[in-house]
């Protein structure tokens, strides 16, 4: 086991044990469903925005240990970060997870580029990043990681 996989195994194990942020938020500002029907996971993210800002980031999930890792892990580094901060982290993960893009900041979450090493499983970890943009972008439609319309490339 190389050491990207043995993070990855430690991140996943314990993201998925103790999710974060893993709560119905009060009076959210914007939430988006998302679905994964490959893998039956099922995601709601929701955001609360000051000024611009993401004041609070939280999920509710029933899925995976991958999914929920991704969506604990992603509210962790999205919170108190810009608008614009989020989405373009969403699509650096998307890259990453794609082989494009080798590695990104924080050291946890270039963990999941070990999921490329099962190809079935990315939609897994990308799901609650397509549902975080689509919340961000003020769009309450579910999302789904079938719907190939680019959803994280507007800004
Ligand atoms: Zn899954």
């Amino acid at each position: 086991m190389n050491d990207l996989e043995a993070l990855y195994r430690r991140v996943i194990l314990d993201h998925n044990r103790a999710p974060r942020n893993f709560r119905r938020m009060d009076e959210p500002c914007s939430c988006t469903d998302g679905d994964n029907p490959l893998c039956g996971d099922r995601v709601r993210v929701c955001v609360k925005m000051d000024n611009g800002h993401i004041a609070d980031a939280a999920f509710e999930a029933r899925g995976c240990a991958i999914s929920i890792a991704s969506a604990s892990m992603m509210t962790e580094a999205v919170r108190g970060q810009s608008k614009r901060f989020a989405i373009e982290l969403a699509t650096a993960v998307r890259e990453m997870l794609g082989g494009t893009r080798p590695a990104i900041e924080p050291a946890e979450l270039a963990a999941l580029a070990a999921v490329r090493q099962f190809p079935s499983r990315i939609k897994c970890a990308m799901l609650p990043w397509q549902a975080l943009a689509a919340a961000l972008e003020g769009r309450s439609a579910a999302v789904t990681t079938e719907d190939d319309r680019p959803t994280l490339n507007r800004t």
